[in-house]
């Protein structure tokens, strides 16, 4: 069995008691301009999240990358860490991911917002606001061809609407300030808890694949 298989199956949750995973990939940033926005949001107070949190969770990946993935906002352990998606919601991302050839750290990878909410809840629209000049100033930088936005609270506060998630998926969205198409998969915390829906996600990464493909990413 190859390593790529190996790592597949642990990141699908299936043990293999010989395989030691990979620790994740601390991918470091190798761009000036990610680096300053970085720099800037140190010690950021503009929300309330400051008050609470262990690190900042800026993103990580491909500072070139076509594919820009945005989650919701950091949980426990990527507040512990100061990484995006390192708990189980991560391992189940990167399955997603390499299931169509995609390895984590060929895209990037970040939130909404960029502390963790205090328990887990739902990032206010004020927070979001309040994060939103750093995750502009992400992309402007990435250039991505291809926004995905994870679950649909991100979504909806991105996208400025209240649509339930069977409405967002597999449409590609426009907005004026980017100058990509922006689209909605189910998140993969959604997934573990409703494992049922698992498949579902196969359409997202068909429809995904599909827009990569057009733009010749
Ligand atoms: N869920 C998210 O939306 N973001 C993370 O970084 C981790 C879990």
């Amino acid at each position: 069995m190859t390593k790529k298989t190996q790592q597949y199956l642990y990141d699908m949750g299936i043990d293999i008691f010989w395989f030691k995973p990979k620790p994740f990939l601390i991918t470091k940033l190798n761009n000036d301009n990610l680096l300053k926005i970085e720099k800037n949001i140190e010690g950021c107070k503009k929300c309330s999240l400051h008050e609470s949190r262990t690190n900042i969770v800026f993103g990580d990946g491909d500072s070139k990358a076509d594919i820009m993935i945005i989650g919701e906002a950091p949980g426990q352990e990527e507040d512990k860490i100061g990484q995006p998606f390192i708990g189980r919601a991560g391992k189940l991302l990167n399955s997603f991911l390499s299931s169509i050839n995609l390895d984590r750290d060929s895209v990037f990878i970040t939130n909404t917002v960029k502390c963790r909410p205090p328990d887990n809840r739902n990032p206010e629209n004020i927070e979001i606001q309040s994060c939103s000049n750093f995750l502009d100033r992400q992309i402007d930088v990435i250039k991505p061809k291809v926004l995905v936005l994870l679950g649909k609270i991100a979504a909806n506060r991105m996208l400025n609407l209240d649509k339930p998630i069977s409405e967002l998926r597999l449409k590609k969205f426009y907005i004026g300030k980017y100058n990509m198409p922006l689209i909605v998969f189910y998140h993969p915390a959604y997934i573990l808890r409703s494992p049922s829906q698992k498949l579902k996600v196969w359409d997202d990464l068909k429809f995904l694949k599909s827009i990569i493909s057009a733009n010749g990413c």
